[in-house]
């Protein structure tokens, strides 16, 4: 049976009056794509939080590869994690280029005030060459489209050489070519580094071939399974709060409400 790299018991996570997480448990077991999905404000992101070691635990437990979140153990899990938010909107004057964001991916290895080696400059260039921006290296970051942005934040990641994946709405805000784009690249990404991936999205048609999908409402898991089993009419239209259809088109599943 394959190692068990997340294992979330009974979170509970509140900001302030808000309660985020009322008791969630999921395990992800090593190179798993796990689909995450709900209306807004289910609680997605702050189960990525807890993954990346940001979230603070109010009750329950958590461990990442195979260690609790403990303050002595956070700075080794975060630099096994890569984390890719939602597409940013990036000041045009901003003087750091694609390059230099990359490179900050290997920080956490390097510590701050060491100085990148042959090997973190070649790791920073395998991970442009891998999202295909190599050609835009050395561009402004703020001079980017909003899929050569998330192509950029990916590499990011990358350069971490992580072990798990965490993807946040990476494709909200792009046209349908990026983003069809990005979502094949994350696939191949994950498939090529043997990575264990969480993908999280609210809009369904945005969510790459999965191996189990995650159905969030209300700070609750509501149900796991293979997409399947759960990307159903009933079950979707029951978690939206919204009657939901789904078509067969080119055999491919569409998601229409
Ligand atoms: P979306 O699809 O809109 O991104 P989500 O499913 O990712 O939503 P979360 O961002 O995890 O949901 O939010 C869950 C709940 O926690 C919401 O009620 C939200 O208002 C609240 N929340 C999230 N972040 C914070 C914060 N930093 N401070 C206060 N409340 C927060």
């Amino acid at each position: 049976m394959d190692e068990v790299v997340v294992e979330i018991e009974n979170a509970v996570v509140s900001y302030r009056e808000d309660v985020a997480l009322r008791g969630v448990s999921l395990t992800v077991r090593r190179g798993e794509f796990v689909g995450v999905i709900g209306p807004n404000g289910a609680g997605k992101t702050t189960l990525l939080t807890l993954v990346n070691g940001l979230g603070r635990l109010l009750a329950g437990r958590v461990r990442v590869l195979g260690k609790p979140l403990t303050p002595r153990n956070i700075h080794h899990i975060r630099t096994r994690v890569g984390y890719v938010a939602q597409v940013q909107n990036i000041d045009p004057r901003m003087p750091i280029t694609v390059r230099e964001v990359v490179m900050i991916g290997r920080y956490g290895q390097l510590g701050l005030l060491r100085r990148p080696t042959k090997a973190d400059y070649e790791a920073v260039e395998r991970a442009l060459e891998m999202v295909g921006m190599s050609h835009l290296a050395d561009r402004p970051i703020g001079h980017l489209s909003g899929g050569e942005q998330q192509r950029t934040a990916i590499a990011r990641a990358l350069a971490q050489e992580p072990e798990i994946f965490l993807l946040d709405e990476p494709t909200a805000f792009l046209d349908w070519r990026a983003q069809r784009e990005i979502l094949d690249l994350v696939r191949e990404i994950h498939d090529r580094h043997r990575l264990t991936t969480l993908f999280v999205t609210h809009d369904l048609n945005a969510l790459p071939r999965c191996d189990r999908v995650v159905l969030m409402k209300g700070g609750l898991i509501r149900s796991v399974g293979k997409p399947e089993e759960v990307l159903r009419e009933d079950v979707l239209s029951e978690l939206y709060d919204t009657p939901i259809h789904i078509i067969e088109l080119d055999g491919k599943r569409v998601v229409l409400s």
